[in-house]
């Protein structure tokens, strides 16, 4: 007898950032964590798994590349033989690849579109089935405001994020029948290592932007993204919940 009470919880980019902090919002649950992550240092996975541990929460990370349809393909292979179901997906890994477009080259393009969008696609494609058939399920999309409004230097990953806009529109559309909600989360300007490379002048521009007066915080984009994952959501879906201190409404 499957135990549903315990939700099987898969978080890409889990490892660190927004990510982490949709971990530690899950483990107030004490779902069963998964998360994956692609850095050869495992510092910060080993961080999020040991401060889960502390909480009471079993968890495992696991290096893939997102990007990979085959590495997915054998990770989620080896989740459904040992859970036999994923109960809620969050696509949340992504990068960036800064550069202006006349600058910009083939590999900064492809690599953004690949972790950012593919990425997305390669895991919900992954787990579709499996929900299908259980007849329930929540995945969460990590957009992002600048796929609503663009930014200069980002032409690639606001294109990935705008793309992951469409995507969780029509996965809702396809899904809904079977009780399983697609929403995003469209975060601002959030304080995590994204952020933190950014020069001061641009984190300025951007503070001048959102009339909070503040960076997020990822646990403030985690408290949306849970809630898209509760029963208090259940007629929700093809939603983007925008997380951005009013930068762009
Ligand atoms: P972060 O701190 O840089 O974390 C990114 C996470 O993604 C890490 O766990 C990283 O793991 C993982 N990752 C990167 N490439 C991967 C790949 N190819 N395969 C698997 N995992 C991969 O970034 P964050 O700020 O928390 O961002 C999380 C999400 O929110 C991203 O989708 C980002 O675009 C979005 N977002 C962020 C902001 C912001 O202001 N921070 C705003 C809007 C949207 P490794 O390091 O081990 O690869």
């Amino acid at each position: 007898m499957k135990n549903l009470d315990t939700r099987i919880v898969v978080i890409t980019g889990g490892s660190k950032g927004i990510g982490r902090s949709v971990a530690y919002k899950f483990a107030e649950e004490k779902a069963r964590i998964i998360l994956a992550h692609n850095d050869a240092d495992d510092s910060a996975s080993q961080e999020t798994l040991d401060n889960l541990a502390h909480k009471g929460v079993e968890a495992d990370a696991h290096r893939v590349d997102v990007s990979s349809f085959g590495a997915v393909d054998l990770l989620f292979k080896e989740i459904f033989s040992k859970f036999e179901r994923v109960d809620v997906l969050i696509n949340n890994a992504g990068i960036t690849r800064d550069t202006l477009l006349m600058r910009m080259n083939e590999e900064d393009w492809d690599s953004v579109l690949n972790v950012n969008l593919k990425g997305v696609f390669n895991c919900t494609r992954a787990v579709v089935r499996s929900m299908i058939k259980e007849r329930r399920g929540r995945i969460v999309n990590i957009s992002s405001v600048v796929g609503q409004i663009g930014n200069a230097g980002q032409a690639n990953y606001s294109a990935s994020k705008a793309g992951i806009i469409g995507f969780t529109k029509t996965a809702a559309k396809e899904l809904a029948g079977r009780s399983i909600t697609v929403n995003g989360v469209a975060p601002g300007f959030i304080d995590t290592e994204m952020t933190a490379v950014l020069s001061e002048k641009v984190k300025e521009s951007f503070l001048r932007q959102i009339p909070s007066g503040r960076m997020g915080k990822p646990e403030e984009v985690a408290e949306a993204v849970y809630w898209l994952c509760s029963d208090a959501a259940s007629y929700v879906t093809g939603q983007i919940i925008h997380v951005n201190g009013g930068m762009y409404m």
